[in-house]
């Protein structure tokens, strides 16, 4: 579904991503850790280029998609993307949040919008929320809109960038288990995350970046039980 070849990316003289070679799968989930400011996140936003590679092809379903004819807001509609911070838009209310983007962007009947988005919110826990604005919900409860928000759009695949590092303790296990029903479900995703035991239980492939590079990549068994190099063993102590 997703292939990464030979990706670069530098922010001025910082060479962040170097040759950074990837493949995802159709009903994969592809975890990604590693220390902060190893380029996780802008390997994950290259994939739908929120960030443009400086050399290498991002290929989704087939399409080149950092060749400069490529409608990349189309390409978008189809990978959802949730963030740490949950980026709902404060005037509207949870359902609207939901709606808007399958209205405006894909033309959906506001009355099968509607529905669609009752139906994603009780599947996040979330069915008697709907009127609710997003001031009113918990950090748990606004990442599970933000989740069902992205569904909403019936993307390909899911990208998540550590979606439950601004949460209170007590709230990521709600966010996981969404997550986890979602993998469970099929669908394709990409994650990055500190969460050491979701990541063994949920991935299919964890990938160990350092330094722009994947270090390491291998079942959760390879990363978890017997990593090979001495940096992956060094990241693993801190958890
Ligand atoms: P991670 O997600 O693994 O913590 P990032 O991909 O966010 O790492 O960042 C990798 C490196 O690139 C870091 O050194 C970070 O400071 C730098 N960086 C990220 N985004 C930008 C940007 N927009 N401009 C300049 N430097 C950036
Ligand atoms: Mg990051």
């Amino acid at each position: 579904m997703i292939e990464v070849k030979k990706l670069n990316k530098r922010f001025k003289n910082l060479h962040v991503l170097k040759d950074v070679d990837l493949k995802v799968q159709k009903g994969e989930v592809v975890v990604i850790i590693g220390p902060s400011g190893s380029g996780k996140s802008t390997l994950l936003r290259c994939l739908n280029l929120l960030e443009v590679p400086e050399s290498g092809d991002v290929i989704f379903e087939g399409i080149k998609i950092n060749d400069k004819d490529v409608d990349i807001n189309k390409i978008r509609q189809k990978m959802g993307m949730v963030f740490q911070s949950f980026n709902l838009f404060p005037n509207m209310t949870v359902l609207e949040n939901i709606t808007i983007s399958p209205i405006k962007l894909k033309k959906k009947p506001t009355e099968e919008a509607n529905r669609t988005a009752l139906d994603l919110l009780r599947r996040v826990g979330l069915g008697d929320k709907a009127n609710y604005y997003p001031s009113k919900l918990s950090g748990g409860q606004k990442q599970r809109v933000a989740i069902a928000r992205a569904l909403a759009m019936e993307p390909d695949v899911m990208l998540f960038d550590e979606p439950t590092s601004a949460l209170d303790p007590e709230m990521v296990k709600e966010v996981l288990t969404v997550m986890k029903e979602l993998a469970y479900d099929g669908m394709t995703m990409v994650i990055v995350t500190h969460e050491m035991n979701f990541a063994k239980e949920v991935g299919d492939r964890i990938i160990f970046m350092d330094g722009g590079k994947i270090v390491e990549e291998g079942s959760p068994d390879d990363i978890f039980t017997s990593p090979k190099s001495e940096r992956l063993r060094e990241f693993l102590s801190h958890f």
